[in-house]
């Protein structure tokens, strides 16, 4: 098949890859660069874990994503996860970690329970609360995000993939397979897969009022001196408790400590310029307080403003319109999915999986497609 491909993402790239390494020919269309800065897939890590609330669909497809990055780095020869293990922290019942250990429970996937005073020891950056406990697993760690997306690129290029960059599609004709760009060239094919992140609603009008874009802020800081050991050598932590959403990635391959919380989340323009608030560094760094040790001696160095589309339920969007895919693997917690959702899209599009079926699993709201057992899915 002649596919043509909106995106230059995880989520287009990988789609590609999968694609390509069918024997399809591509042609991928990218509005800025590859790697794309201004795009929600180039920061310095993504964070990946099997902690998933009660989302039990999301939980199960961790194991396949897993096993989808698995084969992109046998095919670019060196892995880009560094596996720290995953914590995640309930100071109250039922939040956020206590019903990912149901879920876990659930799926049948190990953890162990850490209590307050193994915490305090184990983990000398944090202040854990009297009675708080916590979930830890060895699987989980960090997504090198601008390496894999660099990587993929290069690989790509590699296996003939023409990657155009500068080329923003203006307009989509579904029925013909066919996008115009900007300057009025137009390119078709026999299917278009439109992967265009937090820019889907400017380019498809009916996604408008069903996903938004969203800006967020990361922060790498510098933490002090005497805990700079202890964090080289910390988990992902994906839950601090209380319902901000507050996450860290340790510093690990040259990265450095990142610090956040989803909560800090607004509605925004995906064309905005990508600056600071006045004091958001401070306001980030703030949330950690009575969370990470000696908070005050930590020295924010740099912001990451990022845009990120939000779906319902945090669901990814597959759906055919026509001989259009419209892909949409957000909701902040993309990433990790990411070469699996290549894979999967890919397969809706040649017909190899069914797309409603496939669109049900990627919401995690289903089983994997019946064909699905002939890759790498378990
Ligand atoms: C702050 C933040 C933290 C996150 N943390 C995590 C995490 O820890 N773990 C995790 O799993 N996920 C995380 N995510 C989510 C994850 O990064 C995203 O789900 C994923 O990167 C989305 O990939 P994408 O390819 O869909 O979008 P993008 O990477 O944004 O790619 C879309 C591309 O389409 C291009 N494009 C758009 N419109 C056009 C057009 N008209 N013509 C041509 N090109 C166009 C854009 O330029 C862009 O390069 C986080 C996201 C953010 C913002």
């Amino acid at each position: 098949m002649k596919i043509v491909i909106v995106g230059g993402g995880i989520a287009g790239l990988s789609t590609a890859w999968a694609l390509s390494r069918d024997g399809h020919q591509i042609t991928l269309f990218e509005q800025d660069s590859v790697p794309n800065p201004r795009g929600a897939s180039v920061d310095q890590h993504r964070l990946i874990r099997n902690f998933y609330s009660d989302q039990v669909g999301y939980c199960r497809l961790v194991a396949s994503a897993f096993a989808a990055w698995d084969q992109l780095w046998r095919a670019l020869g060196r892995s880009h996860y560094i596996e720290t293990g995953a914590l995640a922290i309930s100071t109250t019942p039922d939040d956020w970690t206590a019903r990912s250990r149901r879920t876990m429970d659930t799926v049948g996937f190990d953890y162990t329970v850490l209590d307050d005073a193994t915490l305090a020891a184990r983990y000398p950056i944090l202040t854990p609360a009297a009675g708080c406990w916590a979930l830890h697993t060895k699987r989980g760690g960090v997504l090198l995000a601008d390496r894999i997306v660099a990587d993929l690129g290069d690989l790509l290029r590699r296996e003939g993939v023409d990657i155009r960059v500068g080329c923003r599609v203006r307009d989509i004709d579904p029925a013909r397979a066919r996008i115009t760009l900007e300057d009025g060239t137009t390119a078709a094919g026999d299917a278009v897969v439109i992967a265009a992140g937090a820019w889907l609603p400017r380019l498809l009008a009916e996604f408008a009022g069903r996903v938004t874009p969203m800006r967020n802020a990361v922060l790498y800081a510098d933490p002090p001196q005497d805990l700079a050991a202890a964090w080289a050598g910390a988990p992902i932590i994906v839950d601090f408790g209380g319902e901000d959403d507050a996450y860290a990635a340790p510093p690990v391959a040259g990265c450095g400590l990142k610090l956040a919380y989803g909560a800090h989340r607004a509605a925004g323009d995906v064309e905005a310029p990508r600056e600071p608030w006045p004091d958001e560094a401070a306001a980030v760094l703030g949330r950690f307080a009575g969370r990470l040790r000696n908070l005050p001696d930590y020295s924010a160095q740099q912001m990451r403003i990022c845009f990120y589309t939000i779906a319902p339920e945090s669901r990814f969007i597959l759906e055919r319109l026509e001989q259009a895919w419209i892909v949409s693997a957000c909701s902040g917690h993309g990433f990790k999915f990411g070469a699996l959702v290549g894979h999967a899209t890919a397969a809706a599009v040649t017909g190899r999986y069914g797309t409603p079926q496939t669109a049900r699993w990627l919401a995690g709201l289903g089983p994997a497609p019946d064909a699905a057992s002939d890759l790498i899915l378990a």
